[in-house]
């Protein structure tokens, strides 16, 4: 059979994707029901009367209050009207009051009686985007302690001492190691030791407070902190509260020489990141200094003359 009009119509309504036609100059011309449903669903105030409205005026619009997706929209919607791409497609989030949600955009083109047209569909990839999210936190977070991990720190590391290059700002970064936890494992088992190790990350965890700052198990018995924007002797504060906090905990160590409690060992150093150094000789820094806190009898915080 041919299908009528009737038919194909019927087809369109049923889809789920929201389907949007426009001419060569952005003019609406079809919208089908999901579409008109969406906007409903979302506030939209156009109600029914999609077809007095230019589309791309719509994204320029959207685009001048800064708005990241009529910026993209716009300009990959043009690029297929341009002919410079056959097709376009991009990801992006559209966060509801209470849910979190993405969209997937596509926009193909048809000529029919010589004139072209070019369908514009928003298909909702949620599901997909909540897995992806999940996965990725999986993979930066530490499996005993639920803190981010050595993964996670590099990254984070990395971006932040770009951010402080740009804004000439300080960084300061601490490794946390505790000490005499071989004793702690050979007193008690294991099994309490990693106990240990879970109540010292969530303690480390609440001083990391600030966006610029995180926390990470670096690995083993040791910790990272990383505090953007922030001079030595604001860190070290923050560090000698940590301290505390942590020797508060109680957690018996009774062979420890140091306290029959656990405690641990703090390096610090600071930096204002420059382009002629690395993550790396920072990381060194904070590492030596870890070191001579070990040396100089433990339940230290130490850091070095360019930290002051
Ligand atoms: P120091 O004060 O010099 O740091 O002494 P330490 O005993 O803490 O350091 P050392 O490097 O000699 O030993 C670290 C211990 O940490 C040995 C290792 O078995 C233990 N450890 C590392 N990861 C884990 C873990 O996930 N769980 C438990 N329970 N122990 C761990
Ligand atoms: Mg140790
Ligand atoms: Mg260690």
């Amino acid at each position: 059979m041919k299908p009528s009009p009737e038919f194909l119509s019927q087809i369109l309504d049923s889809v789920t994707e929201s389907l949007v036609v426009i001419d060569e100059s952005g003019d609406i011309i079809f919208v089908n029901r999901s579409w008109v449903t969406f906007g409903l669903n979302n506030g939209c105030s156009i109600g029914d009367n999609w077809f007095s409205i230019n589309y791309l005026d719509e994204c320029d619009k959207a685009s001048g209050m800064g708005d990241d997706f009529g910026l993209i929209a716009a300009d990959g919607i043009r690029s297929v009207i341009d002919g410079r791409e056959r097709s376009f497609h991009f990801e992006y989030p559209c966060h509801g009051e209470r849910e979190k949600r993405w969209f997937m955009m596509r926009v193909t083109s048809f000529v029919l009686n010589e004139q072209p047209y070019f369908v514009i569909s928003h298909h909702n990839i949620t599901k997909r985007k909540l897995a992806e999210e999940k996965a990725l936190d999986l993979s930066q977070t530490d499996g005993l302690t639920n803190i981010p991990n050595r993964r996670f720190f590099d990254e984070f590391l990395h971006h932040e001492w770009k951010r402080c290059i740009r804004l000439q700002m300080p960084l300061s970064l601490a490794f946390i190691d505790i000490d005499h936890f071989k004793l702690l494992n050979d007193t008690y088992g294991h099994h309490k030791g990693d106990q240990c190790l879970k109540a010292l990350a969530s303690t480390i965890q609440k001083f990391a407070r600030r966006p610029g700052d995180s926390c990470a198990r670096f690995g083993g018995e040791e910790f990272a902190m990383i505090f953007g924007n922030t001079e030595g002797a604001a860190a070290a504060e923050q560090l000698n509260n940590l301290k505390r906090a942590v020797s508060d905990l109680r957690l018996p160590n009774v062979q420890s020489p140091v306290e029959p409690f656990l405690t641990v060992s703090i390096g610090l150093a600071t930096t204002y990141p420059t382009l002629d150094q690395t993550e790396k000789d920072l990381i060194k820094r904070a590492d030596s200094q870890l070191y001579r806190a070990k040396e100089n009898g433990r339940d230290l915080i130490c850091w070095d003359s360019e930290s002051s």
